[in-house]
C-alpha cells in the first residue's frame, strides 16, 4: 500500500471510529441504562430475564435480548434455515412485547465453540451496546451451547475495557456489572440469587412475550413429540392454551422466588419481600464490576 492511500485509510478508519463513539455517546447521554442478555437459543434470555427486561424498559432504559445460536436444530419436526428464521420471528414479537430490541447471531444450533472469533463477536456485541449490565448462562449448564455462552462472555469480560482488542470497536471505560442467570444445576457448585427481582407486576408480560414462541413450548421445541403436540391444547383454543403456558410458568418462576427468599428480603425488606410471588434472580460474576448494594439499587432501579 503507498504511503498517501495508507494515511488516507488510516484517517477513514480514525473518522469512523469517532463518528461511532459520538453515535455512541449520544445514545448514552439519556441518562438511562443499558442492559445486554445473552442467552444460546431463541427464547432463552426471553425465559430467564424477560420480566426484569420488561421493568427495565417500562423505565426508559434500553434492553437488548440476543440468542448467540440461530436455533436451527430446536425442532423436533423440522430444521435449518426455515426454522432459523421461524424463531428469529418468534423472539421479534416477544421482544417487541418486552419493549427490548432483538438480535440473533448467525452461528449453528448445537455447534458454538469458544473460539477467539466467536469471543470477538461478544465483544464487539457488548462494546457497540455500551453496555452497563450483561446477563448470560453460568458455564456449568446442561447444554454446550449454555455453557459456552457462558464460557465465552466471560471471556470478554475485562477485555472489552481493553481498546486494542477488536480495535474497530471503541472500548468500554468501565467494565460492566456481569451476572449470571438461573438455573438449578449443582456441580461444581450451586446457583446462589446476589439478585432477585420480584416479576409479579409484569408476569403476565413476560407470559404474553412467552406466548409468542409456539415453538418450543407448545410444540416442545427439539425435545418435542407427537404424544407432547397431542396433550397440549390446540391453537384454535388460544385461552386454553395461555392457560398451561401460566401453570408451567406459575411453577418456574414461583419457585425461583422461593429459592431467593433471601435475596427478595434484602432488596425488598421483610413484609414485601416474603410475599413476592414471582421471581426472577441473578448471580454476581466475579469478572466484572463489583457493585455496593447501593450501586446495585441504582442499576436495579425497581426495588422500593
Ligand atoms: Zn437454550
Amino acid at each position: 500500500m503507498q504511503l498517501t492511500s495508507f494515511l488516507h485509510s488510516t484517517a477513514l478508519f480514525v473518522c469512523a471510529v469517532s463518528l461511532l463513539s459520538t453515535a455512541a455517546h449520544a445514545e448514552d447521554a439519556d441518562g438511562k441504562l443499558r442492559i445486554i442478555v445473552f442467552g444460546a437459543h431463541p427464547d432463552d434470555a426471553q425465559y430467564t430475564s424477560g420480566g426484569t427486561a420488561a421493568k427495565w424498559a417500562k423505565l426508559g432504559h434500553h434492553v437488548k435480548l440476543v440468542s448467540v445460536t440461530n436455533g436451527d436444530i430446536g425442532h423436533w419436526q423440522s430444521a435449518g434455515g426455515p426454522l432459523a428464521q421461524r424463531r428469529l420471528a418468534e423472539v421479534k414479537k416477544a421482544d417487541a412485547i418486552v419493549g427490548a430490541e432483538t438480535q440473533v447471531m448467525d452461528i449453528h444450533d448445537g455447534e458454538l465453540v469458544p473460539t477467539l472469533e466467536n469471543r470477538q463477536k461478544i465483544i464487539r456485541a457488548i462494546r457497540e451496546w455500551r453496555a452497563d449490565i450483561v446477563i448470560a448462562h453460568r458455564p456449568w449448564d446442561y447444554h454446550p451451547d449454555h455453557r459456552y455462552v457462558g464460557v465465552l462472555v466471560q471471556d470478554a469480560a475485562f477485555m472489552v475495557t481493553v481498546p486494542y482488542i477488536c480495535s474497530d470497536v471503541p472500548p468500554l471505560k468501565k467494565n460492566p456489572l456481569f451476572l449470571y442467570s438461573s438455573d438449578g444445576f449443582q456441580k461444581p457448585y450451586p446457583f446462589k440469587a446476589d439478585i432477585a427481582v420480584s416479576v409479579d407486576d409484569v408476569f403476565d408480560q413476560k407470559l404474553t412475550a412467552i406466548h409468542e414462541m409456539p415453538s418450543q413450548h407448545y410444540e416442545g421445541g427439539a425435545s418435542g413429540s407427537e404424544e407432547h403436540v397431542a396433550k397440549v391444547p390446540p391453537a384454535s383454543d388460544e385461552a386454553a392454551r395461555k392457560a398451561w403456558l401460566r401453570e408451567r410458568w406459575e411453577r418456574r418462576q414461583g419457585g425461583e422466588a422461593k429459592r431467593s427468599r433471601d435475596a427478595l428480603i434484602k432488596y425488598y425488606g421483610p413484609e414485601k419481600g416474603a410475599v413476592v410471588k414471582f421471581a426472577e434472580a441473578f448471580e454476581i460474576c466475579e469478572y466484572g464490576r463489583q457493585p455496593t448494594v447501593e450501586e446495585i439499587t441504582v442499576l436495579f432501579p425497581f426495588f422500593p
